[in-house]
């Protein structure tokens, strides 16, 4: 291809809202160009990436059994009543609806389980047709809060869904181990660094699941792992084991109330009484929205912990939780904020507790009473055991669940997540299939999603250095480019138009930078687009030389012309195959 004939014009100036490297570089280098927040052009050079990145994810996935087909982004309401999905979705803001004509309700297709589990029930009749796995390559419109980081979280953007049916429960092992492969072979052949965490399930819901993440200082993703085993979770999902606070021995003195004058924090009361936080307890008021209601809920947690809101919507089984505001506060404890307890609190509040409270003998907490706090408090003696689960959000230095390890806390880019569905959405939906005994059954279910447009990105963030971006070979858009340093030397202009075409002609896809400006500013937009190989045929043409240049590499080396083809070709499937 020859530059000057290609839609490919690098910017100036990077975008002022281009607050990560990968996004920094793509806009910079015309990859990539706003419409509006979260949606994008993908300039024909982003596009050749992305559709590198989707033929490894088709191969892999036809490889492991998968068959692509294409469902709808137009999605009825009514599909989504049937799985009891469309209230929460509406509810946390995601969904992006419309009404057609008639004034029937209809959504752009954040996910697609609806629609694969309506057609697995009306094609699927017997357990002989099982087990199938059916995945598309999409776009996908959510209507994010905060789209942000240019791909990474855009509303409208490409995944990679696939759902498998099964029989029962071994097979939806076999079919999600099967994937989890798939997904190592295409991450590795995408160049990435990655780790795999266990997840939040989240509104997807389902029981076991799991999170791929690219390993990256800008990722959105908390993750937590252990340093002396496989552990490994999402903050969203991990739990630490924590150390038990100093407690009075033998039985506690009785309950008193103390005046603690102007005290809304843990740790003005932890100055205050003269006691380590782990000592007391804070009581965290939310609101809890459920389809048919909303509820005030009281969290009782160590005071220095934090509690994950994650967690609590996962506990309660509601739609959202929000931190409730002060005239709910006030309501439900008789008191201004930052006096909240578990004792004196409104009938209408539900109290809950994370298990970090359980050990507690005795312990201080609000009093529900403005400026009054409890001391010596315990369960069964002062209140009435509340329900226990486990709401904290763990931290790096927590104890490891599994062994005596320590977490450590890392970030990642989630670019894959895969989970066993079970019978979720078959059965809400009614999609069943006659087992081999004759009977009705519901199938059983996993999904796997895969950000194809983030891989894009997430492997910009993982390869970059300060002059732009450094494809791995698998995803470059152009896997060399050929420069002829001087608009004026007939010699060069003819060595590095015959490199190209002999280039081509070996199967690279290569790029001539035939543009009528400076070598300098040739080399410093090659850098940027981050083809991984360089050849520039400048003075070493008179002697019979190019000068050839790994992306990633400090150093040019001299190649006789006669050698470059041969060279580059070889570095450049090397380099397809390893994911390097
Ligand atoms: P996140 O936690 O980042 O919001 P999610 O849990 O909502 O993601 P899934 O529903 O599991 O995402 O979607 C599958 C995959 O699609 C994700 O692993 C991610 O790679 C990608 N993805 C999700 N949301 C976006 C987005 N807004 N922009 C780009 N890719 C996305
Ligand atoms: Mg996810």
């Amino acid at each position: 291809m020859r530059w000057s004939a290609t839609f490919l014009h690098t910017l100036r100036d990077v975008p002022a809202d281009a607050e990560v490297p990968s996004h920094r570089w793509l806009a910079k280098a015309g990859f990539l160009t706003k419409v509006a927040s979260g949606i994008y052009v993908y300039a024909p050079a982003m596009w050749r990436v992305m559709r590198k990145v989707e033929a490894i994810v088709r191969e892999e996935m036809d490889a492991a059994g998968g068959q692509e087909l294409l469902m709808p982004a137009a999605q009825p309401k009514a599909l989504w009543e049937k799985s009891g999905r469309w209230e929460r979705y509406v509810a946390d803001g995601i969904l992006f609806t419309l009404a057609d004509r008639k004034g029937a309700e209809m959504c752009l297709g954040p996910t697609h389980e609806e629609v694969v589990t309506d057609l697995a029930d009306r094609q699927i009749t017997s357990y002989r047709q099982l087990p199938v796995n059916l995945y598309q390559i999409q776009t996908k419109f959510r209507d994010e809060i905060r789209p942000r980081f240019g791909l990474m979280r855009g509303r409208e953007f490409i995944m990679k869904d696939a759902y498998s049916f099964d029989a029962d429960e071994a097979g939806l092992q076999v079919s999600y181990d099967a994937m989890v492969a798939a997904y190592h072979r295409i991450f590795e052949r995408c160049g990435l660094d990655f780790t795999v965490v266990d997840a939040d399930s989240g509104a997807i819901g389902g029981a076991r699941s799991q999170e791929f993440m690219v390993n990256a200082e800008t990722g959105e993703d908390a993750i937590l792992m252990c340093g002396e085993c496989s552990y490994g979770a999402n903050v969203e999902r991990a739990t630490g084991r924590i150390e038990q606070g100093p407690m009075i021995d033998g039985d506690a003195p009785p309950m008193e109330r103390v005046d603690t004058p102007g005290v809304k924090t843990v740790a003005g009361l932890a100055e205050c009484l003269d006691l380590p936080e782990t000592r007391l307890v804070k009581t965290v008021l939310y609101t809890a929205n459920f389809t048919d209601r909303d509820e005030v809920v009281a969290v009782m947690i160590r005071g220095d912990l934090d509690v994950n809101e994650t967690k609590l919507v996962n506990h309660l089984g509601a739609l959202a939780v929000a931190v409730a505001d002060e005239k709910t506060v006030v309501e439900a404890t008789g008191a201004e904020p930052g006096f909240a307890g578990p004792i004196g609190l409104a009938d209408h509040v539900r109290l809950v507790s994370d298990d970090s409270v359980e050990p507690m003998t005795s312990f201080e907490c609000g009093g529900c009473e403005t400026d009054v706090h409890l001391i010596n408090v315990v369960f069964g003696r002062d209140l009435d055991v509340p329900e226990f689960s486990n709401l904290a959000t763990a931290r790096a230095g927590d104890g490891c669940p599994r062994c005596e390890g320590t977490l450590a806390e890392a970030r990642g880019i989630e670019v894959g997540h895969v989970f066993q569905l079970g019978t979720k959405y078959s059965e809400a939906m009614g999609a069943t299939f006659a087992g081999d005994d004759g009977h009705q059954a519901p199938f059983v279910m996993g999904c796997y999603g895969l950000g194809v447009s983030r891989v894009a990105a997430a492997a910009v963030e993982q390869h970059h250095d300060d002059n732009g971006m450094c494809w791995p070979t698998a995803l470059a858009p152009w896997e060399a480019v050929v420069i002829p340093v001087s608009g004026k030397d007939e010699a060069q202009q003819e060595a590095a138009a015959r490199i190209h075409d002999e280039l081509e002609a070996a199967g690279i896809e290569v790029m001539l930078d035939d543009r009528d400006m400076g070598a300098g500013a040739k080399f410093k937009d090659a850098e940027l687009v981050g083809f991984p190989w360089r050849i520039v045929c400048g003075r070493g043409v008179a002697d019979g030389t190019a000068e050839v240049q790994a992306r990633t590499s400090d150093t040019a080396e001299d190649a006789a012309l006669g050698d470059v083809v041969a060279k580059i070709t070889e570095a450049v499937e090397a380099g397809r195959a390893s994911g390097a």
